[in-house]
């Protein structure tokens, strides 16, 4: 591999093999930010323990520094040294870990992670993925990655190499390609709380996956303060404006469709939803890339995953 061919602030995009994975690494544990695929979206990542690293990931993204990130761990040890797992959040990691659910639970008070990580708040968000790349990552360099999703804040995410070379490319020094994101829709956030548990953000992993493991209903959500920008109203959007529901466009228009109704990109031809979810931001990714002025999209059933891919459709209609 030509390590010459890259100046830091250079996009570089490499095939996620061995060889880049060693030096990933190398960049993290030298405090720099490198983007990795996921199996819900990619990530732009940092050692969760370094402050200079942190504030990067922050700078590239634009994001508001309340915004807390999500810590990527190799095993629940891992875990367990950065959060207080109660029974509930062990039965819930047991069941969906490694997988596409990240946890929010009390911060350990000797967690090594920098503050900003967590923007001050008494909890962390935690996952533990599936992805190869991301668990050869984790093993190599031993840390714990920071890593909210690799777009700029607010706009579509990620779900190809392609997608983080489009919209940080210039700020990421390294991008390993992994290929498509499988399931393409940001991972369910779960909140552990005193009484029970609360979804901060629907996701692959729905409430009755959920509901099945721990034997409880969820809370009904307290919404008193924004914890994640999955709860902002405005996110995921798109530049242009977006129209729901939509089974007739509008010349206008460009059209994502699902099932039937084909459209400029057709979600799933099947009418099968976690296809539909693997393809949405790519969809919208298409959709703003082209010359139409605005953007519709096809109805989606509200069920199962339906739900959280209708959640990140409504962000996207408010700019
Ligand atoms: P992103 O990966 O860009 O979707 O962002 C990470 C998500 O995790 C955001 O929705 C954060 O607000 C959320 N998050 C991180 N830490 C916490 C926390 N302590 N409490 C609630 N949400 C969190
Ligand atoms: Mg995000």
């Amino acid at each position: 591999m030509m390590f010459g061919s890259n100046t830091l602030g250079n996009g570089w995009v490499v095939p996620a093999d061995d060889a880049a994975i060693t030096a990933a690494a190398q960049f993290l544990h030298a405090g720099q930010i490198v983007a990795i695929p996921t199996e819900t979206v990619y990530g732009l990542a940092a050692d969760a323990q370094n402050a200079d690293a942190v504030a990067r990931i922050y700078a590239a993204k634009g994001r508001p520094d309340f915004n807390p990130l999500i810590v990527h761990v190799a095993d629940i040890s891992a875990a367990r040294k950065l959060a207080v797992f109660n029974d509930m959040a062990e039965r819930i990691a047991d069941a969906f870990w490694p997988g596409p659910l990240t946890l929010v639970l009390p911060l350990q008070p000797d967690a090594p992670i920098t503050r900003a990580v967590t923007a001050g708040l008494p909890t962390i968000a935690i996952r533990w993925s599936a992805h190869p790349v991301m668990q050869a990552l984790l093993a190599k360099s031993g840390l714990s990655l920071a890593a909210p999703s690799a777009n700029p804040s607010g706009g579509i995410s990620p779900t190809r190499a392609e997608h983080v070379l489009a919209g940080l490319g210039g700020a990421v020094p390294m991008i390993l390609d992994g290929g498509p994101c499988a399931a393409g829709l940001e991972s369910t956030i779960v909140a552990i709380r005193d009484d029970g548990w609360e979804i901060l953000r629907p996701g692959p992993v729905t409430p009755e996956d959920i509901e099945r493991v721990v034997g409880c209903k969820p809370l009904v959500a307290q919404n008193t303060t924004i914890e994640a920008p999955g709860q902002m109203s405005s996110h995921y959007a798109p530049t242009k404006p977006v129209r729901l529901n939509v089974t007739a466009p509008e010349p206008a228009e460009w059209l994502i469709g699902f099932g039937s109704i084909s459209g400029d990109y057709n979600l799933s031809a099947s009418g099968n939803l976690a296809q539909a979810a693997a393809n949405l931001f790519d969809a919208m990714h298409h959709a703003d890339a082209s010359a139409a002025r605005s953007i519709a999209v096809a109805p989606i059933p509200r069920e199962g995953i339906g739900i959280a891919i209708n959640d990140r459709l409504n962000r996207a209609t408010v700019r």
